[in-house]
């Protein structure tokens, strides 16, 4: 491609693959299964279609892709292809590139299929760490409690986007806290910051690194702070919410850089303007706007999900669309030209994540607020019952349609039987059952 060298080069990178999927050969049918959830495969039940013995074509989006093919070969198949589709991030969304953001009808992306959210780390060494320990910079007056920083830099390819826009941020950041350093600040706690590897394969480098001072970093970790890719737009941040009154000072204190309020505005205007009602009175009336809880997928998870550290995922974004997510076409090229082309939404997030280091590691007091954390989770506890009624009843329906012969009776008489047995209806796990989730890095 002749305006930009760098997605066209030979040398430097390696063909498409996606990590940790497993070797073979195989020859069977193909059986499209939409994206691959579980709700797809009981619409292809619903229609007598199997997938036991087949290879299943899925497409990306909707849920993870690694859950594509471990829900395919739950289901009995034999192997799974993932591919882009043209009406997710290709040609339906907007001009390809390089005209536009979306992904040409070459791109292809790359991307881990590991079981990330359980067993995340160097599948060698699981539970046990297998990197040495970073540096420190010691905290003048709490120098055992860590406030830790960090974002990975290993890219699928040339990743300008993912993720060189989140660690030159980071890098800015160290590098002002130098400068500090120079004129002579102390800050009380311990800072660390990080760089990692391996985040895109299976979250290696901070897995390891997590596993490796298990115990110290248990005893010493006050609160991790992520980030990954950055852009142009809105303030996210989730995480613990027991810093929800901290980051949200934190997003009052910065200026957005085109709209020339502070990002926590911002975020409330448009939490406002495209909210549920229930959002947008929130918004309106709370004290502060709520953080959402982090899934998995970036270098949080070991810290929060394994380990329990307070934990941050901060970053802008959500103006740009692009399409190119894990291909070659990640590159400075496609970034300077369609999404934080000035870069002032780096500059930003240097900021914001920033202040929020220097502010945790000179607190007298760690800034945590355990009554928004027993609010949140009252608020959880609500959604569960909802959703655990809302399945019930769903099933109870089902069952009795199934009963009452109405799928016999609606069903496509050219097409096969409809195979649909009663399903039981979900119960309370008693309180002595622990959530499948959860796993200690000890031992
Ligand atoms: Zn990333």
């Amino acid at each position: 491609m002749l305006v930009d060298p760098t997605s066209g080069q030979k040398t430097e990178q390696l063909p498409t693959y996606n990590a940790y999927s497993r070797d073979g050969d195989v020859t069977a049918p193909l059986v499209y299964v939409n994206y691959g959830r579980p709700v797809d495969y009981e619409h292809l039940d619903r229609l007598g279609v199997s997938v036991k013995g087949a290879i299943v074509i899925a497409r990306y989006g909707a849920s993870w892709r690694g859950i594509k093919p471990k829900v395919a070969a739950e289901h009995g198949a034999i192997g799974c292809l993932i591919y882009s589709d043209p009406r997710d991030d290709g040609y339906f969304g907007g001009e390809v590139f390089p005209e536009g953001p979306m992904r040409s009808r070459d791109g292809v992306q790359r991307g881990s299929v590991m079981d990330m959210p359980v067993y995340p780390g160097d599948p060698l060494t699981p539970g046990v760490g297998a990197t040495p320990e970073a540096k420190r910079l010691a905290g003048s007056v709490y120098p055992d409690e860590w406030i830790i920083r960090g974002n990975h830099h290993d890219a699928w390819v040339n990743g300008a986007g993912d993720p060189v826009s989140g660690i030159s941020a980071e890098l800015e950041e160290a590098r002002a806290l130098g400068e500090l350093l120079k004129q002579g600040w102390k800050p009380k706690r311990t800072i660390i910051y990080a760089a990692w590897d391996g985040e895109e394969p299976a979250l290696l480098g901070s897995t390891e690194w997590v596993e490796t001072p298990a115990a110290e970093l248990e005893a010493h970790a006050a609160v991790y702070i992520n980030t990954d890719s950055n852009g142009r737009g809105y303030f996210s941040a989730e995480g613990s919410h027991t810093l929800e009154p901290f980051i949200n000072s934190v997003a009052r204190a910065v200026e957005d850089p085109e709209a020339k309020v502070s990002a926590w505005k911002r975020l409330q205007a448009t939490t406002i303007a495209t909210g549920t009602p229930e959002e947008r009175s929130e918004a309106r009336a709370r004290d502060d706007l709520r953080i959402g809880a982090l899934g998995s997928g970036s270098d949080f998870t070991p810290f929060l999900q394994h380990s329990g550290v307070p934990t941050l995922n901060l970053g802008y974004g959500g103006e740009d669309d692009n399409g190119i997510y894990h291909s070659i076409y990640d590159d400075f090229y496609h970034y300077t030209h369609f999404e934080d082309t000035d870069f002032a939404y780096g500059r930003l997030a240097a900021q914001t994540v920033g202040t929020a280091v220097i502010r945790l590691a000179d607190a007298d007091v760690l800034p945590f607020d355990f009554t928004r954390l027993a609010e949140t989770v009252k608020r959880y506890v609500d959604d569960v019952q909802t959703l655990l009624k809302r399945r019930q009843d769903e099933v109870r329906e089902r069952n009795r349609q199934i009963e009452d012969g109405v799928f016999a009776a609606t069903r496509d008489p050219r097409r096969r039987t409809d195979t649909r047995k009663p399903w039981p209806a979900p119960r309370r796990n008693s309180p002595a059952t622990p959530p499948p989730f959860v796993r200690s890095t000890r031992g």
